[in-house]
């Protein structure tokens, strides 16, 4: 099972990068911002996979480690396995210096200093061999328990750096755990001293806006957002427009975006802090609040949560908007009454996601659907998938809004790559674009004073930002 939903998730990775990548160049920076995007679409990849084999460490040792030290920079790892797919261009080609490890100075003609990227194959043991230094230097090094549990975990790509004194003695040892932690560590005395060296990310606010020509994404691009920021903006509003089928020329949106920078360098996007939304007339505004408890998540001005039972789009929209085409959109929507579902024209291997927790009531095949899944949400709702090409989830299994269940094909009676999706309430099918859900839950009562405080700024700076736009266009 653990094997299969890898399978498949890499597989996501693949056709996720294709078409986005192929024609954009991306700044350093933002690199990172599409790996979060990638992330919050779902596709974290497993992370045991690439994980090297260390000499020296039992089972036991490692259930010393307490969990949150094993646990790995996901993101970083994610980030630096991006740039493979990328044609750096002139202008980009210095910001990876942010990779270099932080170092203290050292007299340079006594130290000598090697980089070794880590190969596919290589273990901890084998790289300290090959530069010279014995097992003996890997026990005492992975005798430190914070060195133990990272350097457990090199990944092949990334980069050990190495400082001996003349006579080979090793003295230093660094990694790079992420943009802006490096793992040091140091001889001492009696053995190795490790620590995990942390230069602070400064955040500062910056805004976009645009206007929909013929889609979203392409409007994100024109307004300088990259791929992360652009999923991360319709993820927002996800559970209320449907960004295959509702999105309009002359819709537009705004946003007040986190940017985050390092020594002054910028290095990627963050979180997006407010946004709006205009789609057919219709205005839909967000505003990102961390509770009291320190959950963040995003909420109406008048403090609803944007998140509800159901997903407006159950396939992965940015497979289908890069080569959008303005004349389907209505035929599509009128046929809905002739099959009781709505179609989804999309290509074959686009995921397509569980519009709601729910628990699979079929995953399977017949001549009519094609292979098909049904989720049964609560009691009274039933949500149907066909025509797939492949099914990822099987009968039984409980899954979670937004999970992969399958990738949109033509099996069954169909003419062409697309999800029918369909929405059965109390056995009477209802348009999924139209039918009226429960309100979403408001905001904890004691939570309002805070939550004002807070967010009004926000929104009073998101319609300010907007003034000075449309000022400077009119003018
Ligand atoms: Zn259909």
């Amino acid at each position: 099972m653990i094997k299969q939903d890898y399978k498949s998730s890499s597989k996501r990775r693949t056709l996720l990068h294709e078409p986005i990548f192929h024609h954009i160049r991306l700044r350093w920076g933002e690199i990172t911002a599409v790996a979060v995007g990638i992330l919050l679409l779902g596709l974290a990849l497993s992370s045991g996979e690439d994980e090297l084999e260390d000499a020296g460490v039992t089972e036991e040792e490692l259930a010393e480690i307490p969990q949150e030290e094993r646990s790995e920079p996901v993101f970083t790892s994610d980030a630096e396995r991006i740039p493979l797919a990328i044609n750096w261009d002139s202008t980009s080609s210095s910001t990876p210096d942010v990779l270099e490890p932080e170092r203290p100075p050292l007299p340079t003609d006594t130290i000598q200093r090697v980089s070794v990227e880590i190969k596919s194959g290589d273990t901890l043991s084998s790289i300290f061999k090959k530069q010279g230094f014995s097992p003996r230097d890997v026990y005492n090094v992975t005798q430190n328990k914070t060195a133990q549990s990272i350097l457990r975990k090199i990944r092949p790509g990334k980069t050990l750096v190495f400082e001996a004194s003349e006579d080979g003695t090793l003295e230093h040892l660094y990694y790079q755990l992420s943009v802006n932690e490096t793992l040091q560590v140091t001889r001492v005395e009696d053995g190795f001293d490790a620590e995990v060296k942390k230069r602070p990310i400064e955040k500062r606010q910056a805004f976009a806006s645009g206007i929909i020509e013929d889609s979203l994404f392409n409007a994100g691009k024109q307004a300088g957002m990259s791929d992360g920021l652009i999923i991360k903006l319709a993820n927002i509003f996800g559970w209320d427009i449907d960004f295959v089928l509702d999105v309009r020329k002359n819709d537009s949106f705004a946003l007040i975006y986190e940017e985050k920078y390092l020594d002054g360098e910028f290095i990627g996007n963050g979180e997006i802090l407010a946004a709006q939304f205009i789609n057919q007339g219709d205005v839909f505004r967000a505003v990102r609040y961390k509770d009291s408890k320190g959950d963040e998540n995003y909420f109406t001005p008048t403090g609803k949560s944007m998140r509800k039972a159901f997903l407006r789009t159950p396939v992965n929209f940015m497979y289908i908007s890069s080569n959008f085409n303005p004349r389907r959109f209505h035929p599509i929507q009128k046929r809905w009454k002739a099959h009781r579902g709505v179609d989804y024209r999309a290509p074959t291997g686009t995921p397509v996601y569980a519009a709601g927790d729910g628990k699979v009531t079929a995953s399977s095949y017949n001549k009519y659907n094609g292979k098909y899944v049904f989720i049964q949400h609560g009691n009274s709702i039933v949500t149907k998938y066909l025509h797939l090409s492949r099914r990822a989830v099987s009968y039984g299994k409980r899954v979670k809004q937004g999970q992969v269940i399958g990738y949109v094909g033509s099996t069954g009676m169909s003419q062409a790559p697309h999800l029918h999706y369909e929405f059965v309430v109390n056995g009477v099918h209802r348009n999924p674009r139209t039918v009226k859900l429960p309100e979403a839950q408001p905001i904890n009562k004691k939570e309002e004073p805070l939550f004002e405080q807070k967010t009004q700024p926000l929104l009073a700076s998101l319609n300010a930002y907007q003034r000075l736009i449309a000022n400077n266009s009119e003018g």
